[in-house]
């Protein structure tokens, strides 16, 4: 068996990042970042006033009350025409440049208006509500390095500098499909005997959807060499990767890795792992694939080791893989000493701040319930056979567990 470290070593070495191009902002949520963002002006690029009221010196306001001359009005997308001098004020509004000469904005609750003059009721200290220019960040300053994904936030910033068509690795094209004369539609009203809906391609769908890429679905092929032959073939012309599930283990009907071998150059493996043991890797001509084992939570497994993490590496992103946390596992499990052993749990925040993690449901790799109660996977690592209830594990955060539904919100 191949250690699950030098699997994913191998898995890796063998994939190249993906051609970098420029992409409008809009479409560009999740891809990694081929280019620095640096700051071409300063964020701020002006200081502004952090609230609607009044700029002033903040000397002037010291003992309040005092009255101060109203000089304009300034709203945002404006400048100010004046400059504030002793005894005088501009009405400044969230946003507006502040004026020459003040230093100070007064808050709009701590004054009462006049006609032409403002009574200010409360004294601010120096610099009050101002947000000074590169506040944020000062022009030259690097904001976001190759290879961090665009989040949210990161597409407000690279918007905000004026990187509207930034440099990203393209989406890889992923084409995906399963195997098995067993394997019907989810459309199947019926199941004929011995048939089974498919459920790998949608798990598969659901986490390449999640992560951004493109994905080419090539439905279902038995367990025939002609029409496998004919789909690999057929999916490696149209796609940067090609995943299958199913047909790599031992059986007579386990036709993929007797394929492959002809198609390009495959490698089976057995990984030092538990579930999703046997693996198939390799090329379909120049085509990285991906043969992963026909259970649905090998399936997520395998996706999780050493799918996720090479379609980062495709997209350019500097960091592969889910983070782990330490939790306290709550029952007494027996697993594999020979193999890391991923266990399907749900996680729920102690009291005391610790992450507690419980077995979502029985472990066989087809218990596809248990997988989709799980919040994570706990890590068992080789070389230990049992873990009692209580002790601290590595847990790999498939999703963040959401929180507060409306019952608890509303009914406080
Ligand atoms: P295999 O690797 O082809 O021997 O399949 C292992 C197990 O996974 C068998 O019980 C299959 O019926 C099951 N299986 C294979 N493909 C799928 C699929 N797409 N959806 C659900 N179960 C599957
Ligand atoms: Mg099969």
């Amino acid at each position: 068996m191949r250690p699950l470290e030098q699997a994913q070593r191998d898995v890796l070495a063998a994939i190249e990042q993906l051609p970098a191009g420029r992409i409008e902002l809009a479409n560009a949520a999740g891809l990694a970042l081929a280019e620095a963002v640096v700051a071409r002006h300063d964020l701020p690029p002006f200081a502004n006033s952090a609230m609607d009221g009044y700029a002033v010196i903040a000397s002037d306001v010291a003992e309040p009350p005092v009255v101060l001359d109203v000089l304009e009005d300034v709203a945002a997308g404006s400048v100010p025409t004046q400059v504030v001098v002793p005894g005088s004020a501009i009405k400044i509004m969230t946003g507006a440049p502040m004026p020459a000469g003040a230093d100070t904005v007064v808050p709009v609750e701590d004054t009462e208006p006049g006609e032409t003059s403002v009574r200010i009721l409360a004294a601010w200290p120096h610099g009050s509500s101002v947000r000074p220019a590169g506040g944020d960040v000062s022009a030259g300053t690097t904001v976001l390095q190759i290879g961090e994904r665009l989040t949210p936030a990161r597409l407000g910033v690279c918007a905000s500098l004026g990187y509207d068509r930034p440099l990203v690795r393209r989406r890889p094209r992923v084409a995906i499909m399963s195997t098995g004369d067993e394997i019907v539609g989810p459309e199947t009203a019926e199941l004929a005997p011995g048939k089974i809906r498919d459920a790998n391609r949608f798990t598969l769908r659901g986490s390449l959807d999640e992560l951004g890429v493109e994905v080419i679905d090539m439905g279902i092929v038995g367990d025939d060499a002609a029409a496998l032959r004919d789909r690999f073939a057929e999916a490696a012309s149209v796609s940067d990767v090609v995943v299958s599930s199913g047909g790599v283990s031992m059986g007579e009907y386990d036709l993929v890795k007797h394929l492959l071998a002809e198609l390009g150059s495959v490698d089976f493996w057995k990984v030092a792992m538990k579930p999703a043991k046997p693996f198939a890797f390799g090329r379909l001509g120049d085509t990285p694939f991906f043969g992963l084992p026909g259970n649905p939570v090998s399936v997520a497994v395998a996706y999780e080791q050493f799918l996720r993490p090479a379609l980062l590496h495709m997209m350019g992103a500097s960091f592969l893989f889910r983070p782990r946390f330490m939790g306290v596992l709550k029952e007494t499990v027996v697993t594999d000493p020979e193999k890391v052993v991923f266990l399907r749990v749900a996680i729920v925040p102690g009291a005391d701040g610790l992450l507690q993690a419980s077995l979502s449901g029985a472990q066989g790799s087809n218990i596809l319930t248990a997988l989709a109660a799980a919040d994570a996977l706990a890590v068992i690592p080789v070389g230990i056979a049992d873990v009692a209830a209580g002790t601290l594990v590595e847990l790999e955060m498939l999703r963040m567990p959401e929180s507060r539904t409306a019952a608890e919100v509303t009914n406080v």
